[in-house]
Formats: C-alpha cells, sequence, structure tokens
C-alpha cells in the first residue's frame, strides 16, 4: 500500500490550505489547517462562511503548520473544536507566533468573549510542539516509522517546509522508506529579514505550491525607489496613503522598507514642506503590533543585511516615525483626523485584501477623496473587495463595503515586487536544484492558469517526473 494524499483545500485556488498523508496503516497526518478567503471554497463546501471540518479526523494523529499565515492556520481552532488532541507541531518561531494569530482569528471572526478565547488558546499551547530547524522529530508518539524535518521556506518568520519520512508497511520490501516533502509556501529572494530558502536534497513526492507558477517577479529589487517615488506623489497631493497589508510578513517588510528610505532620505523633502524624517508611519493592528514585537523577539532568524542594521544601531522595525495603534478609540479618531486634516501619512492595515478589519474603516472615509491614495502591494483575491477597488478604481467606479456602495476619487496604485511567494523562476529551482529528482510532484495552492503552467515547463524539464495537478 502506498502512500495517500488528500488534499482538502488550496486545490482550486491559493487559500484554505490543508493537506492529509495517510500511511499505509490508515494512520494520517495533517500539513496545515488553513481558512478559505475571498470567494474561494472547497469541494467539500467549506468555504469563508463554512468553517467546520469536512472530513474524519479519528485517523488523524499530527497537525504540522509549515507557517502562521491564516490561509495555513485559520481553522485549527475548529479542528480544537471537533476533539482533535494530537500535537500541532511547528518551528520554533511559529510555535511564539501562532498563539497571537489564532486569538486575533477567534476576536475577529468568532467571539469577544475573553474567557472562552483564553481556554481556546490554552488547549492550544498545550498541543503545540516547537521544532528546531533541521531536527529530525518523530511526529506520532508510539509510531517511529514517521519523522518529520522542517527547514527554513523564507516566506514570513517561521516559515518551513516540511520533509516526512515514512516507514511503508509490512507487505512492501522491508524497511523501505519513502520521504515527502511539503513545500508550504515557498519565499523569494530579496524578501526583507529572511533568507531564501534552499531546496530539499532529496524526495519521492513533493506536495508543491504554485501562486506564481505562470509569472516571475519583476522588480523586486527596486521595489523600494517605486515605493518612494508612490509615497512622494501621494504626499503631493497633501493626503493619506492608505495600504492594505496582511498584519503578518507584508507589515514588517513594509516597516523595513520604509525605515530605509527614511534612513536615506531623512532630510530630503517627501513633500511640500516636509522632509522624509518627519513622514508619519502609522501601524493601526493590534495583531500586527505584536507581531512586530515577535519579529524583534526572534532577531536570531533574521538575514545578514538585518541584523547588520541591528548592529548599526538601527531599528529597521521600530523606528521613531512609527506610530503603533491599539485600541479601538484611538483608531476611529485616528480614522476622522486623517479624512478631514488630509496630513501627509502613511497608514498600514489589516486585512490585505480590505475584506475586514480596520482598513474597511479608513477606505469608508477616504475612497471618495481625490487627496487620498491606496496603494496595493499584495495578492487580491477573486471576490474580495481589494480586488475590486483595484479592478474598477482606476476607472472610477465604485466598491461595495459592508452593504454599502462606495464611490471610489482617491488614486488606485499597485505595486509590485513585494511578493513573499518564489516566482515561476524560484519554484522551478527547489525542484531542479534537488540532488535527487522526485519520483512525483503534486501541483497546489495555485490558480489553474499558475498550475498548468509549471507543470507543462515541469514535464519539459524533467521528463522522468509525474508531475500531477490533483
Ligand atoms: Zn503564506
Amino acid at each position: 500500500m502506498p502512500l495517500t494524499f488528500t488534499h482538502h483545500g488550496a486545490v482550486d485556488g491559493v487559500t484554505g490550505s490543508c493537506h492529509q498523508l495517510a500511511l499505509p496503516d490508515g494512520q494520517s497526518v495533517l500539513i496545515d489547517c488553513g481558512l478559505f478567503q475571498g470567494a474561494e471554497t472547497s469541494s467539500d463546501g467549506a468555504g469563508a462562511d463554512k468553517l467546520e471540518i469536512g472530513f474524519a479526523l479519528d485517523k488523524v494523529r499530527a497537525l504540522i503548520v509549515t507557517h502562521v499565515h491564516i490561509d495555513h492556520v485559520g481553522r485549527i481552532p475548529y479542528l480544537l473544536a471537533a476533539g482533535y488532541k494530537g500535537p500541532i507541531v511547528c518551528s520554533e518561531a511559529s510555535a511564539l507566533l501562532l498563539p497571537l494569530v489564532i486569538e486575533d482569528a477567534l476576536e475577529v471572526g468568532f467571539t469577544r468573549d475573553k474567557a472562552l478565547i483564553g481556554r481556546v488558546l490554552a488547549v492550544l499551547r498545550r498541543q503545540i510542539v516547537p521544532l528546531a530547524y533541521k531536527q529530525w522529530h518523530t511526529v506520532i508518539a508510539g509510531v517511529p516509522g514517521l519523522r518529520a524535518r522542517l527547514s527554513p521556506a523564507g516566506h514570513i518568520l517561521g516559515s518551513a517546509y516540511v520533509e516526512l519520512d515514512a516507514k511503508l508497511a509490512s507487505g512492501s520490501v522491508p524497511g523501505q522508506r519513502q520521504r515527502v516533502v511539503f513545500s508550504g509556501d515557498l519565499g523569494a529572494p530579496y524578501t526583507p529579514l529572511l533568507p531564501a530558502p534552499k531546496a530539499p536534497m532529496a524526495a519521492d513526492v513533493v506536495v508543491m505550491e504554485s501562486t506564481y507558477g505562470d509569472r516571475n517577479h519583476e522588480a523586486r529589487k527596486t521595489r523600494r525607489q517605486r515605493l518612494q517615488a508612490l509615497c512622494e506623489h501621494a504626499f503631493g497631493n497633501r493626503g493619506t496613503l492608505l495600504v492594505p497589508a496582511f498584519s503578518i510578513g507584508r507589515t514588517q517588510e513594509l516597516l523595513y522598507e520604509l525605515e530605509e528610505i527614511i534612513h536615506r532620505h531623512r532630510q530630503r523633502p517627501a513633500a511640500a514642506g516636509m522632509a522624509w524624517g518627519e513622514v508619519d508611519v502609522i501601524v493601526d493592528s493590534p495583531l500586527a503590533a505584536d507581531f512586530t514585537a515577535g519579529y524583534a523577539q526572534l532577531k536570531s532568524h533574521w538575514d545578514r543585511e538585518a541584523r547588520r542594521k541591528l548592529a548599526a544601531g538601527r531599528h529597521p522595525l521600530a523606528f521613531e516615525q512609527v506610530t503603533t495603534i491599539g485600541d479601538h478609540a484611538t483608531h476611529l479618531r485616528t480614522v476622522e483626523a486623517l479624512a478631514r486634516s488630509a496630513r501627509p501619512a502613511i497608514v498600514i492595515a489589516a486585512s490585505g485584501m480590505c475584506s475586514g478589519g480596520r482598513i474597511v474603516n479608513y477606505l469608508k472615509a477616504m475612497l471618495g477623496d481625490a487627496r487620498h491614495d491606496v496603494l496595493f502591494c499584495g495578492y487580491q483575491a477573486a471576490g474580495t473587495p481589494g480586488r475590486a477597488i483595484q479592478t474598477y478604481g482606476p476607472r472610477g467606479g465604485y466598491v461595495d463595503l459592508d452593504g454599502k456602495r462606495f464611490d471610489i476619487r482617491a488614486g488606485i496604485h499597485t505595486l509590485g515586487g513585494f511578493s513573499a511567494h518564489a516566482d515561476q523562476k524560484g519554484l522551478l529551482d527547489f525542484i531542479g536544484r534537488m540532488r535527487t529528482q522526485p519520483r512525483q510532484v503534486r501541483l497546489v495552492h495555485g490558480d489553474d492558469a499558475a498550475k498548468r503552467t509549471l507543470a507543462g515547463l515541469l514535464r519539459q524539464r524533467h521528463p522522468g517526473v509525474d508531475v500531477v495537478v490533483p
């Protein structure tokens, strides 16, 4: 009996990541348990509005988490509620960050009952098993036949790809093992703070993401200059620049780039009568603030460039121009003050796709005013308000927010080069640079076109590899 794969999410799209690997004896392991976002759903009907776990859990003995983005971990509370009692294996950094993400997810989507949230977090903390990178670990207590190892994936802090080493059941060649790699989300070069991922040595099967399977990232190296130019353009209208951003990863990347701009151009004008050193950067998100603190606590995981800045006395994520807004009353006051005064400022707030969170209040107050600008620097999934603003905003269209129509007069911009995902070349290299080619590559976590294009290229380059699009 071979190993069997079931992909419960991130099959027809890029959210709701949840993959199940069943061993020949029927016991199984889950890799990620994420939330669906936007219009995406799973084949069993789970979606942004249907959160329960739609498959049997009695044989699931362990959950391995590749990284703490909500589309990879958001359904963990539902897994726990469904009675899952096994280990939640993740990297040491993810172990620190995961409770923050789950706490926020519960507050936003489930309950304001602090005691209930506390109980869920206590259960979660008991089940988390932190694992250092590059260490083999027996995944299921008492089942020595299944080991896992995590390696840095370069996507967000703590992100990992997983190597699973499984001993096949009796009946096959005695002692025969199979190595399976789950890529999780793979990062790209030039991601602030994080070293780029290195390909695994060998595997029998690789389950790989394919978000950018049909595209190469352009201008990653020049994105800081373009960010600067866009900020200066926005400030030229005496308005606020709104940047919808994931609290986790993207917010810290933006802060890192803004610190570099301010460091280099402190005395130079960012707008008429205002030097870069005087620019206000407002991070309006309690989760982003907690996360930035988590990133700061995990400095030992930063890349060389970031550590060099620290050694030079700089604070790449917590520089003096940054104001962090925690409580809701201050948030509302800030929205009102900026909408009225049109004082040049940069506001970074979640959610990255404008489907909820504090950015929505800013958009409602400012989209109708041409002095302001909105900057997208992340993927906008189909069906999200972010996608609608990005598509219809530049043509003077409108967007529906909380059931009301808002005309868009603010400037709408999209800045590429910020993706935390590997591009086509990065994905091809992940397979191409393996010392021993896999027998099979299974492409998940990508739109149809991305998966098809990447599958074609992989088949061309590696005729011996069976490329499967589940
Ligand atoms: Zn991710």
